[in-house]
């Protein structure tokens, strides 16, 4: 991996709705802790999953970008227009015999646990209406998270034969978000810790496909005032229209980050560069619940 030296890391929103507080949290963050290291930062659109996504939102998210000064490094990387890599990195997986078919409905695997059991590990299964699984070999039990400590996750899910493409032909997150950070040479992941649970399924398949590691930072989720998480699922706002430091503001106070005194008198530039060069992760708040979610 050239760039294993240097710091990179990455945003990569799904384009299912548009960035709202919660999702300017990862964008933020995610920008400072690479800016801070004088790393690179790139912006991917996971579009991976079309039922889910809403026309014009993947334009309406890079223009928010832009117009809250988050510049990125590169040209952006979309997900739908990387099939062909996620194809080859599953025919590579089949034929090490590191994955097979399985036609096992939700409902066994509800009635089994919830859990999948491995039950069509060896039936040599054809493609027919089969979603493909990983052989898992190679399971992680946890983890030290940058800011979370060490977090354990729970053995039966690190350990589960995951389905790394959909019975319906649709690669899935895990295997999708594995390739493109190793292809983008992403060596450091900040994002919010909605993704601490996948993160042990992550982090076997760089194993299986013999990648190095990246190092993992997730950071407190900001919530409603009923105590969950903003999310476009329910029905967090999008950032306003009209200045965005204000909002920029927040967001890093959110993150327990200090200000500039009358950061009225800053202009957007120079509040992100101030912001970058006191970007202190020692003072983001610690928050409840986080280590629970595993
Ligand atoms: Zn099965």
């Amino acid at each position: 991996m050239p760039q294993a030296q240097h710091y990179t890391g990455r945003f990569a929103p799904s384009p299912s709705g548009d960035l709202h507080f919660g999702s300017l949290i990862a964008a933020l963050g995610s920008y400072l802790h690479a800016r801070a290291q004088n790393g690179i930062w790139q912006v991917r659109i996971d579009d991976i999953d079309p039922p889910r996504e809403i026309p014009g939102s993947a334009d309406r998210i890079l223009a928010t970008l832009e117009r809250y000064g988050l510049e990125w490094d590169g040209e952006v990387v979309w997900q739908s227009r990387r099939h062909d890599a996620y194809r080859a990195v599953l025919d590579d997986l089949f034929q090490q015999q590191k994955s097979y078919y399985c036609t096992c409905t939700r409902q066994r695997i509800a009635k089994t646990g919830g859990t999948y059991d491995g039950h069509c590990r060896d039936l040599n299964l054809s493609p027919q209406n089969a979603a493909i699984r990983l052989r898992q070999t190679l399971p992680v039990y946890g983890f030290d998270d940058d800011f979370q400590g060490h977090l354990q996750a729970n053995a039966r899910l690190a350990e589960e034969d995951f389905i790394i493409r959909r019975r319906d032909g649709l690669f899935a997150y895990n295997l999708a978000v594995v390739v493109d950070d190793h292809f983008q040479g992403v060596n450091h992941i900040v994002r919010g810790a909605d993704l601490i649970e996948p993160t042990v399924r992550q982090m076997s398949l760089y194993q299986h496909l013999g990648y190095p590691q990246p190092g993992y930072l997730h950071l407190p989720l900001a919530l409603n005032e009923h105590g969950d998480k903003l999310s476009k699922q329910n029905h967090a706002p999008a950032l306003p229209e009209g200045d965005p430091r204000p909002v920029i503001v927040n967001a890093l106070k959110f993150l327990g980050q200090t200000l500039p005194e009358n950061w009225q008198d800053h202009t957007l530039p120079l509040l992100l560069r101030w912001a970058t060069t006191h970007w202190t992760p020692s003072q983001i708040p610690r928050q409840r619940a986080n280590a629970q979610q595993m």
